[in-house]
C-alpha cells in the first residue's frame, strides 16, 4: 500500500510505500544498538500513526495540506518532518515481523504518544494535553531507573531566567543576609569588613575566607544569582517510555507485553485492508429479494420458474460480492418463504442502511413485453443516479432492452427511510427473458452487474 506524502521543501506531492514511511518514522527514535522488541514497538507505533490518518479509519490525513496522508514539514505531521535517514536492517525486520499490526482502542487506531524517559512513572493525559484519554493512564515504570539522562542538569543565571521567561527579577538589596545552612551568623565591623562568618556550619574568620577563596578583600557581600535546575526523566511522560521499553526488551519481554504495559486497555490487531480493495467499507446495504413462497402475487413462468427463488438467488450472490467489497449487507429474507411488506420495511428501518435495493422480476399479460427497468421515489436523486448506473450495466450483461428508470410510489419506496431502488430485472412472462432467468450463469452475471453498479456509484460519489 502506498501513502500520499506532501513534500514541503519542493511543494509537491509524491507516493511512498507504507513500509518505507514506517521505516523512516521508526528510525528517528531507534538507535542501532536498540533491542529488536523495541524496534518492533516503534514499527507498530509508526504504522498506527499512519493508519490513524487514513480515511478508512475516519482520519483526515494532513490538515495543512489536504489530500495527503502526511507532510514533511518539520513540526507539523511529524516532529522532525521526514528526514532522509538510514533505515537499519533491524527496523526493516521489525516491520516485517509486525506486518499489518496496529494499536487500537475502541476499534480505532490510537494516538501513540511516547517520550524518552519517564523517570519513575508516566503521566495521565489530562495533566499534559488537557483531555482525558482512556488509554493514556499513569503507570509506574521502574524500568528506566538507573539510566542517566543527557543534559539532565542545567545552570541558569538571573539574566538567563529573565531572557528565557521574559520576566524582570528584583536583585536582592541587602548586601548581607543569611542563607540557611550555607551562609549564617555574619559578623561585620563599622567599615563593612567581615570579621567572621559561618559557612556550611563552620565558623571562619573574614581573612581566612579571603585567603581560601582568593578574594580581593574581606569587604564582600554575596547574593544567589545562579541556579542549578535538575530534571528527573526526559519528555512529557505521556504513553510509552522509550528507555523503559528498551529495558523491558532486554529483560525478555516482547513488544505485545511492552505496548500493553504503557498503553492501557489497547488491542494490537491487524490493520484493515487498504481502501482500494474495500471500496464499500463502512457502507450498509439492505437487499430485498421480493416475493417468495406464499405470496399470491409471485410471478411464475409458464415453465414453472418462480420469481421468489430467482430473486433470492440473485440477492444472495449480490450479498457475497458486496461483502467482499467491504459493505455490511442485510437481506430481508434468507429462505424461500415470503416476508410481508411491512416486516421488510421494518428490517430496513431498524438497520438504517445507506441504500435499500429490491430485487424483482416483471410479469405482463402480453408475452412480448421484455427487458429491464428500475423504480425510485420522486426526488430521491441518489436512487436515480444509482438506478441509471445499474441499468446500463445490467442491460449490457443480460443483453436486453433498457426500459428505463421510472418514478413510482410503491409501498417499499415510500416506507423505507433511506435511498431506495427497485430493480425489475426481466419479464417472467417473456420466453426469452425467462430462459435467461433460468440460467444460473446469467443470474450470476446480473448479480455482478448490480454489485459493480453499487461500487461504481460510491466511487463516483467519493470523488
Ligand atoms: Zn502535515
Ligand atoms: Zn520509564
Amino acid at each position: 500500500m502506498k501513502c500520499s506524502v506532501y513534500d514541503w521543501e519542493n511543494s509537491k506531492g509524491f507516493f511512498m510505500p507504507m513500509d518505507d514511511l514506517i521505516g523512516r518514522m521508526a528510525a528517528i527514535n531507534i538507535r542501532e544498538t536498540f533491542h529488536m522488541e523495541t524496534a518492533k514497538c516503534f514499527a507498530i507505533i509508526a504504522r498506527t500513526e499512519l493508519a490513524r490518518r487514513l480515511k478508512i479509519y475516519g482520519g483526515h490525513g494532513c490538515e495543512k495540506h489536504p489530500g495527503y496522508v502526511l507532510c514533511t514539514e518539520p513540526g507539523h505531521c511529524l516532529e522532525f518532518g521526514l528526514p532522509n535517514i538510514n533505515v537499519s536492517e533491524s527496523i526493516m525486520q521489525a516491520i516485517k515481523d509486525t506486518k499489518n499490526l496496529i494499536i487500537t482502542f475502541d476499534e480505532k487506531p490510537i494516538k501513540a504518544y511516547y517520550h524518552y524517559r519517564c523517570g519513575g512513572s508516566t503521566e495521565n493525559s489530562e495533566n499534559v494535553i488537557g483531555s482525558r484519554i482512556t488509554y493514556l493512564r499513569k503507570v509506574f515504570c521502574d524500568y528506566c531507573e538507573g539510566y542517566e539522562d543527557e543534559d539532565k542538569e542545567k545552570f541558569f543565571t538571573l539574566e538567563d531566567l529573565e531572557r528565557l521567561l521574559n520576566v524582570k527579577i528584583e536583585r536582592p538589596k541587602d548586601v548581607y543576609y543569611n542563607i540557611k545552612g550555607i551562609f549564617e551568623n555574619m559578623d561585620i565591623d563599622d567599615q563593612g569588613r567581615i570579621k567572621s562568618l559561618d559557612i556550611g556550619g563552620k565558623s571562619f574568620k573574614g581573612t581566612e575566607i579571603m585567603e581560601k577563596l582568593g578574594l580581593n578583600s574581606t569587604r564582600f557581600n554575596y547574593m544567589p544569582v545562579r541556579f542549578l535546575i535538575s530534571c528527573i526523566g526526559t519528555g512529557h511522560g505521556l504513553g510509552l517510555c522509550i528507555t523503559g521499553t528498551e529495558e523491558m526488551a532486554r529483560r525478555g519481554m516482547d513488544y505485545r507485553e511492552i505496548l500493553n504495559y504503557y498503553y492501557t486497555g489497547i488491542k494490537i490487531e491487524e490493520m484493515e485492508l487498504p481502501e482500494e480493495n474495500k471500496p464499500l467499507k463502512g457502507k450498509v446495504i439492505v437487499l430485498d429479494p421480493a416475493s417468495g413462497k406464499g405470496d399470491i402475487y409471485e410471478g411464475v413462468s409458464i415453465k414453472g420458474l418462480r420469481e421468489g427463488d430467482v430473486n433470492l438467488d440473485i440477492a444472495k450472490e449480490i450479498e457475497k460480492l458486496l461483502r467482499e467489497a467491504g459493505a455490511r449487507v442485510y437481506l430481508t429474507r434468507t429462505d424461500k418463504d415470503h416476508v410481508h411488506l411491512c416486516d421488510r420495511a421494518d428490517i430496513a428501518n431498524k438497520v438504517k442502511p445507506d441504500f435499500f435495493i429490491s430485487i424483482c422480476q416483471s410479469t405482463f399479460p402480453n408475452q412480448s413485453a421484455s427487458g429491464t427497468e428500475a423504480y425510485y421515489y420522486r426526488e430521491d436523486n441518489e436512487a436515480a443516479k444509482l438506478g441509471n448506473i445499474i441499468l446500463d450495466g445490467l442491460c449490457q450483461q443480460l443483453q436486453c432492452r433498457n426500459r428505463g428508470l421510472r418514478i413510482a410510489d410503491f409501498y417499499m419506496l415510500k416506507e423505507v427511510k433511506c435511498s431506495t431502488l427497485q430493480i425489475n430485472l426481466l419479464y417472467m412472462t417473456n420466453p426469452e427473458d425467462e430462459s435467461k432467468l433460468a440460467d444460473p450463469d446469467r443470474r450470476r452475471k446480473a448479480a455482478e452487474a448490480i454489485a459493480q453498479g453499487i461500487i461504481s456509484y460510491y466511487e463516483q460519489k467519493g470523488k
